[in-house]
């Protein structure tokens, strides 16, 4: 019997020690592998950038979590996607993508293998018509899917997407790092990859850099596997160790952070000041319903547009206490970002241009009263 997801995240992939009992498998911090004579290998492992026991615990933990047959894991979420890319791409191709995907993924894709003449087109996941039709472009080889989409929180039909990717035989990828898998798994909706910035809720610390791909097909992962090897751009065993240390508690966070979340995001609707909330808790959220259909909760990031333009976006974030002012997300700290200029600088100038009046919530786990108090300050600021 499978056990419930909870219980696979504290012991999948962890059996203790053999040799001296210890509950936590070592960090293998090695680079080679002494062999029983030639080609005598030890359990498989030869060289650190080919595998790591350390790096396999943590892929084997991923596979389990996300339904997948098997994952990698990377030096970061982009090194991940990078891999997978150059797995799948040839010069001509073409990647259909959502236009409000992460900001480092669309630089990726238009500019790193738009270089090799890959081609790409950006689209509203939402309207499936535009989705159908930039598929039937030539070539296309990948639809490329994030949900919920960042920063407006934008909710994709991830049944229906696969289904129109795959009728025209692109490979469906979705970038699961802002529901993590504790709360939405696009292979069980029949995607063929999911892509992990492991540096957000995985890791859920703060402390680690790190990306994963999670494979629901062995042929596609050797491809990918092979990139890992050959282009080097593997997660280290310390990196590796404490991903997995932070995905132990995965479960119990998702829950504070949504809790947490929620709370912030009713506090401040309809209120003085606030153009519009972007919370897909939120009943009138347009993605409400599919998110409730498909995730098994609404998470930690929410979005607010201020009616006082710019000028107030950034007093706002610049105004909060506990939530500290940086990029990234998903730690159990809270964190506010200015998009514009922050996260989405990359994209300024393109269809992926973020509003400037909106502002981004990470939404920590701390105690809510705390963040709630913070919030209002700055409101009133
Ligand atoms: C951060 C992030 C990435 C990139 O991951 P890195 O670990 O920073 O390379 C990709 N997708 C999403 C949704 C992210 O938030």
């Amino acid at each position: 019997m499978t056990h419930g997801f909870a219980t696979r995240a504290i012991h999948v992939g962890q059996e203790f020690d053999p040799t001296t009992g210890a509950i936590i498998p070592p960090i293998y911090q090695t680079s080679t592998f002494v062999q029983d004579g030639i080609g005598g290998l030890r359990g498989g492992y030869e060289y650190g950038r080919g595998g790591n026991p350390t790096r396999t615990s943590l892929e084997t933990l991923l596979a389990s979590l996300e339904g997948g047959v098997s994952a990698l894991s990377f030096a970061s979420g982009l090194a991940a996607e990078d891999a997978l890319l150059r797995a799948v791409l040839r010069p001509g191709d073409h990647v259909v993508l959502g236009n409000d995907v992460y900001g480092g993924t669309h630089r990726l894709i238009n500019r790193i293998h738009g270089a090799w003449e890959v081609r790409n087109t950006t689209v509203d996941l939402a309207d499936l018509d535009a989705v159908r039709s930039a598929l039937a472009v030539d070539g296309t080889r990948v639809l490329w899917i994030e949900t919920p989409s960042n920063p407006l929180m934008k909710i994709s039909d991830l049944a229906a997407l696969v289904e129109l990717g795959h009728a025209v035989g692109a490979l469906v990828v979705v970038d699961n790092t802002f529901a993590s898998p504790a709360l939405q798994q696009p292979l069980s909706f029949g995607a063929d990859v999911v892509v992990h910035s492991t540096t957000k809720y995985l890791g859920g610390h703060s402390d680690v850099i790190g990306g994963a791909l999670v494979f629901a097909d062995a042929e596609l992962a050797e491809k990918a596997q092979f990139i890992q090897f050959a282009a080097g751009a593997v997660s280290s065993p310390m990196d590796a160790w404490l991903t997995v240390r932070g995905i132990k508690t995965l479960a119990v966070r998702m829950q504070r952070h949504t809790s947490n979340a929620q709370a912030i995001a009713e506090a401040l609707v309809g209120r003085p000041g606030i153009d519009a909330v972007y919370y897909p808790g939120l009943p009138d959220h347009p993605g409400h319903a599919l998110a409730a259909a498909q995730m098994s909760g609404f998470g930690g990031m929410l979005s607010v547009a201020l009616s006082g333009g710019a000028a107030a976006a950034r007093r706002f974030a610049e105004s909060t206490e506990v939530f500290q002012l940086a990029e990234s997300l998903g730690g159990v700290e809270s964190l506010i970002g200015y998009p514009s200029e922050m996260t989405h600088a990359s994209v300024r100038g393109t269809e992926l241009e973020v509003p400037d009046n909106v502002i981004r919530l990470s939404v920590g786990i701390e105690d809510v009263a705390d963040l709630l108090a913070d919030v209002e300050q700055a409101l009133t600021r």
